[in-house]
């Protein structure tokens, strides 16, 4: 998972030509529109698409990045969504790339907006089939941890921690719902 800003759009898509930022006709915020052939180039926030892995309905799968930001600190399996996967394909995805891990996919748990880098984070409940884990080139290792093993001071990311602590605050509780979150701070 990255968490970036992204660079401003300086060139044309479509001829190449650099473009300028200005509010096109009826509309009410700035593009990137080129001025040789009209092409507005508009913008959208990203989707963020991972799992919450759990073993033995106490544990939780986290893995370690092996990848700038926050290499060394800890997440749960996510990846931007590619064109031409559902949201839960690409979720499923990112859990056997990072974390080599297989799942069954169980329904969405978080959605947080994190405004400041233009991304939505989306999270799904998954059950682990097994305890064996092959994790990616972007994982040093995955593990799986109980509520007070978790490493609150090295999760990598605001989402990643919301979600955990809606996990175990819902176990606890016995029931699980779909959480909504506004995480502006993340970065
Ligand atoms: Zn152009």
């Amino acid at each position: 998972m990255l968490l970036e800003h992204r660079s401003q759009i300086r060139f044309c898509r479509a001829c190449g030509s650099a473009v300028e930022h200005v509010v096109p006709a009826d509309d009410n915020r700035a593009r990137a529109v080129c001025p040789a052939c009209g092409t507005i180039h508009y913008e959208n926030p990203l989707n963020v698409v991972g799992t919450v892995p759990v073993w033995d309905d106490d544990q939780v799968l986290l893995c370690r990045r092996n990848i700038e930001p926050r290499k060394g600190l800890w997440t749960l399996p996510a990846g931007f969504l590619e064109l031409g996967e559902t949201t839960a394909e690409g979720a499923v995805r990112e859990t056997i790339e990072e974390a080599g891990a297989e799942i069954d996919l169980g329904p969405l748990f978080t959605v947080l907006n994190v405004m400041r880098v233009g991304q939505v984070h989306l999270f799904y409940l998954a059950t682990l089939r097994s305890t064996r884990f092959a994790p990616g080139p972007e994982t040093i290792e995955a593990q799986l941890f109980r509520e007070h093993e978790v490493p609150w001071d090295e999760i990598a990311f605001r989402t990643v921690r919301k979600t955990l602590q809606h996990f175990f605050a819902d176990r606890r509780s016995g029931r699980f719902g779909v959480h909504g979150v506004h995480c502006d701070d993340i970065a």
